[in-house]
C-alpha cells in the first residue's frame, strides 16, 4: 500500500494555507483539518457565553467549560469539503467574521486551550493521510511529521487577498484595517509564551506572494511525490 503521509503546513495569517492545505488533501484522498477553525470555534463560544469581550477576559470561565465544547469536521459532499461544527452545529461561516477573528489570537493563547487543542488534533491524525494547517503543526503537534511547509507572503499582498474575498462576500471594510488585523495577529502568534508561530527547522518555506494556486500545486507535487517514492524503497 501507498504509504501515507502527514503533511503540516504553518504560516502567517491569510497566506492562503487552508485554501492549500484542502487542494492538496483533495488530490490525495486524505483528511484536511483547518485547526485555526478550532481556535476560532472555541472564540466564537467565549462570544457567546460572554467570557472575552472589550479587554475583559473570562479564564475561569473558559476553563470550566472547555471540556463541553466539542469540535468536529464532517464531510459535504455539496461543496467536497469539510466544515466545522460546534455542539453539532455548523459553525463554518459564522467563525470567520470579523468579531471571531480579532478575538482568537487572545484565546489561542490560553495554555489549557491549546493542550486540548493539540491533543483533539493528535487523535485526528493518528489515522495518517493528513493535511493539516495551522501555527505549530510542524513544530508542536506533528514534530514527526512526513512534510513540513512554512508559509508566507508580504503582508501588503495578504491584506489585499482577504480584501478581495470579503469584498466578493458584501463586506466593506477598509484596506488598511484588514491590513493593520493581520499584522496585529502575526505579531500576536510570534510572540506567545507557548507554542509561539515559528518555521520548524526541518519545514521548506513556502513565499507565495507571486505565485499562483496552480504554481503552488506544481511545486509541492513533485515534493510529494518524492516523499511517497522514498516510502516504497
Ligand atoms: O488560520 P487562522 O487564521 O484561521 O487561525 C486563527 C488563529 O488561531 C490564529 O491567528 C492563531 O492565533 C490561532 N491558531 C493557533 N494555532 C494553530 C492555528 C491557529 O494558535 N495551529
Amino acid at each position: 500500500m501507498e504509504k501515507r503521509l502527514i503533511i503540516a503546513i504553518d504560516g502567517y495569517s491569510s497566506c492562503g494555507k487552508s485554501t492549500f492545505a484542502r487542494m492538496i488533501a483533495r488530490e490525495l484522498n486524505y483528511i484536511f483539518i483547518d485547526s485555526g477553525a478550532m481556535y476560532r470555534a472555541v472564540t466564537l463560544y467565549c462570544i457567546r457565553r460572554k467570557f472575552i469581550s472589550g479587554q475583559g477576559l473570562n479564564t475561569r470561565g473558559i476553563l470550566e467549560e472547555l471540556k463541553d465544547i466539542n469540535i468536529d469536521f464532517i464531510y459535504n459532499p455539496d461543496i467536497n469539503t469539510h466544515e466545522t461544527f460546534m455542539n453539532s452545529e455548523n459553525v463554518e461561516a459564522e467563525i470567520r467574521n470579523m468579531e471571531v477573528t480579532s478575538y482568537v489570537s487572545r484565546i489561542s493563547q490560553i495554555p489549557e486551550v491549546r493542550a486540548r487543542m493539540v491533543e483533539l488534533q493528535r487523535q485526528i491524525g493518528a489515522f495518517k493521510g493528513i493535511v493539516m494547517d495551522g501555527r505549530d503543526i510542524g513544530t508542536v503537534v506533528f514534530p514527526d511529521a512526513d512534510l513540513k511547509i512554512f508559509m508566507t507572503a508580504a503582508a501588503d499582498i495578504r491584506a489585499r487577498r482577504r480584501y478581495d474575498e470579503l469584498k466578493a462576500k458584501g463586506i466593506n471594510i477598509d484596506f488598511e484595517e484588514i491590513k493593520r488585523g493581520i499584522i496585529a495577529r502575526d505579531i500576536a502568534d510570534e510572540n506567545r509564551d507557548i507554542s509561539p508561530l515559528r518555521r520548524a527547522d526541518d519545514a521548506i518555506v513556502l513565499d507565495n506572494s507571486r505565485m499562483t494556486v496552480d504554481a503552488q500545486m506544481q511545486w509541492v507535487r513533485e515534493i510529494i511525490e518524492k516523499k511517497i517514492n522514498a516510502g516504497r524503497n
